[in-house]
């Protein structure tokens, strides 16, 4: 069983976190650190520490972090200007937090290239 992170006591509300968006299979909140005006971090409920560990039941979870970031970037006022979803796995992928979440950052323009 993986170890839960601080991700999972947001999820279940233990620590008190302004919630943007929470169904069966998703929650959203603000990144605690925002890289650009927009960043707000989309989490399956379920504990998947990485994409390595995604499994075939999980489908219906992943394509719901894309249509949650979708309603959140117009929600935002971000959708036409554009934004940039990011999932990261594991150390050389730059992921800190293992359970799987979505990046969606927005608000200025990123550039062109994702680099270290
Ligand atoms: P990673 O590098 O794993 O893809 O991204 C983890 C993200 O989680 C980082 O951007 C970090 O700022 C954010 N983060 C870490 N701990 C917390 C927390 O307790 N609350 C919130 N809202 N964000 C967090």
């Amino acid at each position: 069983m993986a170890e839960e992170t601080i991700f999972s006591k947001i999820i279940r509300k233990e620590i008190p976190t302004e919630l943007l968006y929470q169904d069966d299979l998703v929650t959203a909140f603000r990144d605690i650190s925002p890289r650009a005006p927009s960043h707000i971090l989309i989490v399956p409920n379920k504990l998947i520490p990485t994409v390595n560990d995604i499994e075939t039941e999980d489908e219906l979870a992943m394509g719901r972090l894309f249509t949650v970031a979708k309603k959140l970037a117009q929600q935002e006022g971000i959708a036409d200007d554009g934004y940039r979803l990011i999932v990261n796995c594991n150390s050389h992928g730059g992921q800190e937090v293992y359970h799987i979440h979505m990046h969606l950052l927005g608000g200025r323009p990123l550039g062109t290239l994702v680099t270290g």
